[in-house]
């Protein structure tokens, strides 16, 4: 058998019409877009030419979208650059306590400085309370960011309803829509958020490109500092084959993302049930109802999620731990604790997260696999003999 990809969310292949995009801007459009000779203006062209693609597919106007290096710096911008911007009208963001990394880490930084923090919990299916959030605002909030899916156990958050509690109050709401463009419909009027971040790579397009969506008026200083691209609020020489790329990758995304999701939904319920029924002792994490299409988090009681994922990686098949981004150290997930998972139960996570290259015939194959798997980790458990 072939190799079998699981782990659409923590990166996908690059889409074949995404590679033809960029590629005249890795040969001969190699021009600075800044520059006013021919070269550089088609450089620039090919640029417009995207932000006009991206505004598109997220229902924006052009002059709303800038480029970034990927997620993490959409993130990073949107928590740090409105901080910034409101510096002297208040010292308050609320957030939620299962997002990226990106956006936690940056509200981490803010802290120290001085800003205050809320972190909102969530429930067992990773779901976040609009009445919490109510309650956590106050006169000196000057931001709320609370993604759209979660990347780890793939809770849909209550975007809507979110962002009908920050308009009464006045309060910017930046949303990471990193999992859910090309999955869900990502509009950014219907979800009414004021600063939304999509990438390139985890939508079939490049790595080290994506966007920060900043609605008109919103207050936002940049935070990379330079030559003043992107109207000052992100300095750097475009990456323009990549720009050209995730300008792609967005039109195919908006334009396939519920034949995507019809695709790959019951490929997930199928894997869902088949191992919770095949393999005892397993649960799964996040909400059943309220989750990405491609998403399948469970876990296996008395064993590591490490070992299962070299087992699986050995029979050809690629798949990550609770999360991709904690694959380097072996902290317990930030996500599963705050579902309430207890911590000897969140190591042994297994995420496998579906793709448009998907087929059933993969999804039986795993299904057949992995139950010897569990079987043979959980025989040389001293954990799983003492239950
Ligand atoms: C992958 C991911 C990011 C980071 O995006 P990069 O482009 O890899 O920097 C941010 N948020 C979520 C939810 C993600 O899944």
């Amino acid at each position: 058998m072939h190799r079998i990809y699981m782990d659409n969310a923590a990166t996908t292949p690059i889409h074949p019409e995404v590679l033809e995009a960029m590629l005249p801007y890795l040969r001969e459009g190699f021009g600075n877009p800044s520059s006013i000779y021919e070269e550089g203006r088609e450089a620039k062209k090919a640029i417009e030419a995207a932000r006009e693609k991206v505004a598109q597919a997220l229902g924006a106007e052009s002059t709303e979208i800038f480029f970034t290096s990927g997620g993490t710096e959409a993130d990073n911008l949107a928590v740090l650059g409105t901080a910034r911007a409101n510096a002297g009208k208040g010292d308050h963001i609320i957030t939620s306590a299962i997002e990226h990394h990106a956006v936690l880490e940056s509200c981490h930084y803010l802290e120290k400085e001085g800003f205050k923090v809320t972190y909102l919990p969530v429930d067992s299916g990773g779901l976040v309370d609009p009445g919490d959030l109510h309650k956590a605002i106050t006169g000196s909030t000057i931001l709320v960011s609370i993604m759209h899916a979660n990347n780890e156990v793939g809770s849909i958050e209550p975007i809507e309803e979110i962002s009908l509690i920050c308009r009464e109050a006045g309060v910017p709401l930046h949303s990471d829509a990193v999992q859910t463009v090309g999955q869900l419909d990502v509009d950014v009027n219907q979800l009414g958020v004021d600063l939304l971040t999509a990438s390139g790579h985890k939508i079939y397009g490049p790595k080290g490109v994506g966007c920060l969506y900043v609605r008109k008026k919103t207050r936002l200083k940049g935070v990379m500092l330079g030559g003043g691209q992107e109207k000052r609020i992100r300095s750097g020489t475009e990456n323009v084959a990549g720009i050209a790329g995730f300008g792609k990758a967005m039109e195919l995304a908006a334009a396939e993302w519920r034949e995507r999701s019809e695709h790959v939904r019951p490929l997930r319920d199928r894997l869902i049930e088949g191992l919770l029924e095949g393999i005892s002792y397993t649960e799964l994490s996040g909400d059943r109802y309220r989750r990405l299409p491609n998403n399948v988090n469970v876990r296996f009681n008395f064993i590591e999620g490490e070992a299962i994922c070299l087992r699986l990686d050995f029979l050809g098949i690629a798949a990550s731990t609770g999360s991709a981004c904690s694959s380097e150290s072996l902290e317990a997930s930030h996500v599963l604790l705050a579902l309430g998972i207890p911590v000897e139960e969140t190591h042994g996570s297994l995420r496998l997260t579906l793709g448009r290259e998907n087929t059933a015939e993969e999804v039986d194959y795993v299904l057949e696999n992995l139950p010897p798997v569990i079987e043979s980790l959980r025989a040389m458990s001293p954990l799983y003999h003492g239950s």
